[in-house]
């Protein structure tokens, strides 16, 4: 029977990219966005490429929302193996100008989605009593920390630590729970990011803030989704059954400065 797995925010970027590597490496997938139109067009581009999926439109931030995609991948597929928790949202702001709407928004999708995620995930797959694998989107920022990225920067340390957490105490029901932490990507975020923050820097034009991120990337290029996707497809495999607790990074060799 082919494997299953859900990747949550898979409408476009690095959750698209990750979701079509999984089809390709012959997992039925679950594609979830909160943007009913995006999660469509990418069921589309599956059917297209002759691969099995189901779209979910749902917001990663509530638990019941979380509850269901696992629900409908069970009630589809007749099974869970892996749940990746990709969706996040970004926020670019002075941290002097950071109020509670941004706070609350940026930790209700970034982190509560994935502490939501992986219950349902372990729920299932504890009920299953197999092995199962959740995958979480953390970031360099959850490595490291970058001006006017604090808030989002925050989101993807607290993901790191709750990765360690969750592989501790999921250990001994087979459940390993790893993250990935890109850099610089090709996609809409960073489009915004760049976007927002050149309007506090008198001095900068559109473009200018993601050319001098590219630049300080070792390997002289951001990265593509596919980039992000084959270590995904890694630790979604069986080839990664002792590894759990991991936050690994790809980010072509971001130096800091
Ligand atoms: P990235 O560079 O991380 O791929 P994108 O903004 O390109 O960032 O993609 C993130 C995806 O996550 C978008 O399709 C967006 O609609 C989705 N998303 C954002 N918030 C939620 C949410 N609360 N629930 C589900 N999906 C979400």
């Amino acid at each position: 029977m082919a494997k299953v797995a859900v990747v949550t925010g898979s409408g476009n970027g690095l959750g698209k990219g990750i979701a079509h590597r999984l089809g390709k490496d012959g997992f039925n997938v679950v594609l979830n966005d909160i943007n009913q139109e995006a999660v469509n067009a990418t069921l589309e581009e599956f059917k297209n490429e002759g691969l099995k999926a189901i779209a979910v439109k749902g917001d990663v931030s509530k638990r019941e929302d979380q509850f269901n995609l696992v629900k409908q991948a069970v009630k589809e597929f007749g099974q869970l193996d892996v749940f990746v928790n990709n969706a996040g949202i970004d926020v670019v702001s002075p941290f002097m100008e950071i109020d509670a709407d941004q706070l609350n928004k940026a930790f209700s999708v970034n982190v509560h989605g994935v502490v939501f995620g992986t219950q349902a995930a372990a729920n299932q797959f504890i009920e299953q009593g197999t092995k199962g694998k959740v995958i979480n989107a953390c970031s360099i920022a959850g490595h490291e920390s970058f001006e006017m990225l604090g808030t989002y920067s925050a989101t993807k340390h607290a993901v790191k630590s709750f990765t360690h957490v969750a592989a501790k105490e999921l250990a001994s029901n087979n459940i390993r729970v790893n993250a990935y932490c890109p850099g610089v990507a090709g996609t809409a975020m960073w489009d915004r990011i760049d976007e927002e923050m050149v309007k506090y820097y008198d001095d900068l034009q559109p473009g200018d803030k993601y050319k001098e991120f590219v630049d300080g990337i070792s390997l002289g290029r951001s990265q593509e989704p596919e980039d992000v996707a084959n270590l995904v497809s890694f630790l979604a495999s069986d080839d990664a059954d002792y590894i759990t607790g991991q936050t690994i990074v790809t980010d072509g060799g971001i130096v800091f400065r």
